[in-house]
């Protein structure tokens, strides 16, 4: 089994497991497939941005910034991180329900181009922070839409119980476009909404779009305001398993722009930049993680425990909430997957496991098992639980391959104990 010209069994030996593996070749295909697709429905006006918390690291923020996307960041540490890789403030957008002072003082301080207010409070907020520094900020809404996508409840964000954005339906999402209007530190220039993640149909994005559009056109018509841009976020579906109903994200880029360009038509708008903001789908398939196989653990009429030297804390997400995935050996790769196990971490947790009842080849101690499409929300979602090192991270591209995170060590794990 290779990746990107690399075979997997020589990436294992030489940089050990569990190591997480990231196709640069992959991750530049689909950053170029969303930057023509603004050429082809938008005639280039506007941009995908990349949402980072799916992957985060600074090599990956030269990559998309390289293939002409804005990063997106949630937290100082990621905006901490995308500055150091040389990522203009300019081109960062600057995302968070519950910002705090200190992060909205290093957005403001590095001139990041559009911090995507929340809540009021945290407009209220900002508006000190930039006259403090004298400084005029420019912004965007959040918006709950109040749009239900069919997708887990923990990724699930654009109804009205969610704790991200401000509510269209009761007047709140207006009452904010006032008053940021009204602040002298403030320059709105967009709204923004995003309504969940690993989203398998087109029409709550066609749906969110037009929501947003209406907002658009009553800020234009009862405050004579036209906004600058729009942000529909991000949430398109990636392929886990073979049998996802997978839609190509082309497709779903295409109806939200028939809607978009029907809808300004229809409420006089001149068309808005138009900004969405992936990251599941530009990073997700772009990575795999291979492990060593240890115990394998058959209980009659139970089940097969396959154990791999990683777990939840390189990857939480079936613990967090079942995530499919494909796994098999890598060095039986053409063999029949006829063996049913459950993959099985090495933490002190019974829910500890990768995937359960998948079907995989026939497994033996010291095989190497790949998991696919975890390129997205595994490194970054990884922890030290149970005092165990994140894994290494190589960049492979073209037949070669590079370390872009150094695994840690255990001396990386006492570091800051006093
Ligand atoms: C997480 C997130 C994204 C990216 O979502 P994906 O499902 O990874 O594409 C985009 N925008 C916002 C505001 C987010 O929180």
């Amino acid at each position: 089994m290779a990746i990107s010209g690399c075979d997997t069994i020589d990436l294992a030996k030489k940089y050990g497991t569990p190591l997480y593996v990231m196709s640069e070749d992959e991750i530049r295909r689909v950053c170029g497939s969303y930057v023509a697709s603004f050429q082809k429905f938008y005639h280039g006006n506007g941009r995908p941005i990349y949402a980072s918390k799916a992957f985060c690291c600074k090599e990956m923020c030269r990559i998309v910034l390289s293939e002409g996307l804005d990063l997106e960041v949630v937290s100082g540490g990621e905006l901490f991180t995308a500055l150091q890789a040389g990522v203009p403030g300019q081109n960062i957008h600057f995302q968070g329900n519950n910002k705090t002072i200190p992060e909205l003082e290093l957005a403001v301080d590095n001139n990041v181009g559009d911090i995507v207010v929340d809540n009021l409070s945290e407009l209220e907020k900002l508006e000190r922070v930039a006259a403090c520094k004298g400084k005029v900020v420019h912004i965007s809404l959040r918006i709950k839409p109040g749009i239900d996508a069919h997708t887990h409840e923990f990724i699930r964000t654009g109804q009205i119980d969610s704790k991200f954005g401000l509510d269209l339906a009761s007047g709140e999402a207006f009452c904010a476009v006032k008053r940021a209007l009204e602040l002298e530190h403030i320059k709105l220039m967009g709204l923004h909404c995003h309504i969940g993640s690993q989203i398998m149909e087109k029409e709550p994005f066609v749906h969110a779009a037009e929501v947003m559009l209406g907002l658009m056109s009553q800020i234009k018509t009862e405050l004579g305001v036209t906004l600058d841009f729009l942000n529909l976020g991000g949430g398109f579906g990636i392929h886990y398993k073979e049998t996802d109903d997978f839609i190509p994200y082309i497709e779903y880029m295409e109806a939200v722009s028939i809607k978009i360009h029907e809808k300004c038509t229809e409420l006089q708008l001149d068309l808005p930049k138009i900004f969405i903001e992936p990251g599941r789908s530009v990073a997700g398939e772009a990575g795999i993680t291979l492990y060593t196989v240890g115990g394998i653990r058959e209980i009659p009429d139970v089940r097969s425990y396959v154990a791999i030297d990683g777990g939840m804390f390189e990857n939480p997400r079936y613990a967090l909430y079942q995530s499919d995935y494909t796994c098999l050996i890598a060095n039986k790769a053409n063999q029949p997957a006829g063996y049913t196990a459950t993959v099985a971490g090495k933490c002190c947790e019974s829910g500890d496991l990768i995937q359960e009842h998948t079907k995989i080849q026939t497994p033996e101690e010291g095989d190497i098992l790949a998991v696919l499409s975890t390129g997205a929300y595994n490194y970054s979602m990884a922890s030290n639980y149970n005092r165990n090192p994140r894994p290494a991270c190589v960049m492979v591209r073209n037949g070669e391959g590079r370390v872009i995170i150094r695994g840690e060590t255990y001396q990386d794990l006492i570091r800051n104990d006093l």
